[in-house]
């Protein structure tokens, strides 16, 4: 399945050749989540090099893609899962949060230094119907330096990022 679209077209980024790429830092296509949250971090205008970044999930089409992008912005990073021992421990020490999850408001107050920025990738939806992200947002208001909404966060940015790379798409198939 991952190779059935040409690498060219790609426009999700998740083919093995665009996957090797985006690894060496030559990227085609960036998956679109984690490039709309690039997007978002350089909108803060914080300095990526030198920060901890902790992400919570390692998909590869958010989480992986997403560490690699902060690790060639000179991030440090951490990618944490469902089998990491101590997940506030990790979380707790990092500048920047991304959670990408799926877990209603997984993570609290309580595993977030003040200061953080925190991306909440996480789409949840509620038994009575209500959409929450991973993150547990009135409670960091205020205490996070940035964060982002569900719904209303990454998501527009994942369709923005799309038509950007769909955009790139026919200019390369016009080179
Ligand atoms: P996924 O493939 O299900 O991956 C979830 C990841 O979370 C896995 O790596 C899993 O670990 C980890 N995990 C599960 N429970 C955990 C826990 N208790 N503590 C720490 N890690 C845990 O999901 P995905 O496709 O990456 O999507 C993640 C979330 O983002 C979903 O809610 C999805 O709907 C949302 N999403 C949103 C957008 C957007 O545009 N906003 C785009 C894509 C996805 P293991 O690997 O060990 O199982």
């Amino acid at each position: 399945m991952l190779e059935a679209v040409a690498p060219q077209k790609d426009v999700d980024g998740f083919h093995p050749d665009n996957v090797g790429r985006l690894t060496i830092g030559a990227p085609r296509f960036v998956p679109c989540t984690p490039a709309g949250v690039m997007e978002m971090l350089a909108a803060t205008g914080i300095a990526l090099a030198g920060r901890d970044a902790v992400i919570v999930g390692r998909s590869n089409i958010v989480g992986k893609p997403m560490a690699m992008l902060l690790l060639h912005q000179g991030a440090t990073v951490t990618i944490c899962h469902s089998r990491t021992r101590d997940l506030g421990d990790h979380t707790r020490r990092a500048d920047i949060v991304v959670a990408a999850v799926g877990r209603p408001q997984l993570l609290g107050a309580d595993m977030v230094k003040p200061g953080a920025v925190v991306i909440d990738v996480g789409i949840n939806r509620l038994s009575d119907g209500k959409l929450v992200g991973d993150v547990a947002f009135d409670a960091l208001l205020g205490k996070a330096s940035h964060i982002t909404p569900v719904p209303g966060g990454v998501g527009p940015m994942t369709v923005a990022m799309l038509m950007a790379n769909t955009v790139r798409a026919a200019e390369l198939g016009q080179a």
